[in-house]
């Protein structure tokens, strides 16, 4: 999820161009593991009231979703879930959200990974809940952390601030407080790209980049992201108007990218959030991802399919 552009995915006034596909996949969800606000029982019962075949819990640098919410998706005959992570991540000064398919649940390289991500979000939380009582906002980080499943984000942050009376929604939390440079500044761990792409590679996964408008300057980085073994670009994402969406497929054609999406839902409750189902690509995206998740892993693909 990228905070800069968190308008573009409530705005009321873009609306999603109308596909020429029934809309069955949907690569991009949270769950509380990370910061949305649905279990991962409670998402995929959500998905029952859609016509939604394929989805991906990509819940940020954490896994620990993915079991709950495979029990609850084998216990139906209509549904498959593809493994998903989504690593936040810098190039080049520039924040770039990397989501990673079909990885493997049990890759050692992987939890490791995942758990000094966390620490460090720990440690970026309490600096922020504590710059705060500088604008005086009054939180306690303990309380703030008890509400997560360990894994703490700015949007944590923004709900107890919703709570605490201090703003009316998120947006506003974002747009007062929480977008604010020194805040921004104090996230300063992340992981470079090409590390993340390549730990998604070695945990049998495929890479690709989450919505890529907030990425200043693609075309000079796509080359080397590609070298690194990128396998797509989420084109049908956020709420994109056609011309952007011509503008990456076009990238996605010149580098053998898979245009991929989804609704990046939070369970927010904003008004105009996007639920799960409201966007996301062709069906043949799925035989697309799979047939370079084989040429590349060949019988290693991350996630058993
Ligand atoms: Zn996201």
């Amino acid at each position: 999820m990228n905070y800069q552009n968190y308008d573009s995915r409530y705005s009321d006034h873009k609306i999603i161009t109308n596909y020429s596909w029934p809309i069955q996949i949907d690569l991009h969800l949270h769950t509380t593991k990370s910061d949305g606000n649905l279990t991962p029982s409670q998402l995929i019962k959500l998905i029952d009231r859609t016509k939604l075949k394929i989805i991906s819990i990509t819940d940020h640098d954490n896994i620990s979703g993915l079991e709950e919410a495979r029990k609850e998706v084998d216990l139906r005959e209509n549904l498959n879930l593809i493994n998903g992570i989504e690593l936040s991540t810098i190039n080049n000064k520039d924040e770039i959200h990397i989501l990673g398919y079909f990885i493997d649940v049990n890759s050692k390289k992987l939890i490791e990974k995942i758990k000094e991500l966390k620490i460090q979000r720990i440690e970026s939380s309490k600096k922020i809940v504590n710059f705060l009582r500088k604008k005086n906002i009054y939180l306690s980080w303990e309380e703030i952390y008890s509400n997560t499943n360990g894994i703490i984000g700015r949007p944590h942050i923004a709900r107890a601030m919703i709570e605490q009376n201090y703003v009316k929604s998120i947006n506003e939390a974002f747009e007062k407080y929480l977008n604010d440079e020194n805040i921004k500044n104090i996230k300063k761990y992340k992981m470079n790209t090409l590390d993340a792409i390549n730990l998604i590679q070695d945990s049998g996964g495929l890479a690709v980049i989450a919505h890529p408008k907030s990425i200043s300057n693609l075309n000079t980085q796509i080359e080397k992201l590609v070298d690194a073994g990128l396998a797509g670009i989420e084109v049908y994402a956020e709420k994109y108007e056609q011309m952007t969406q011509s503008y990456y497929l076009k990238i996605c054609e010149k580098y053998n990218l898979i245009p991929t999406g989804g609704t990046d839902y939070h369970a927010n409750n904003q008004q105009y959030e996007m639920m799960p189902g409201m966007n996301g690509p062709p069906y043949s995206t799925y035989e697309k991802l799979i047939e370079k998740a084989k040429n590349i892993h060949g019988n290693n693909i991350g996630q058993k399919i």
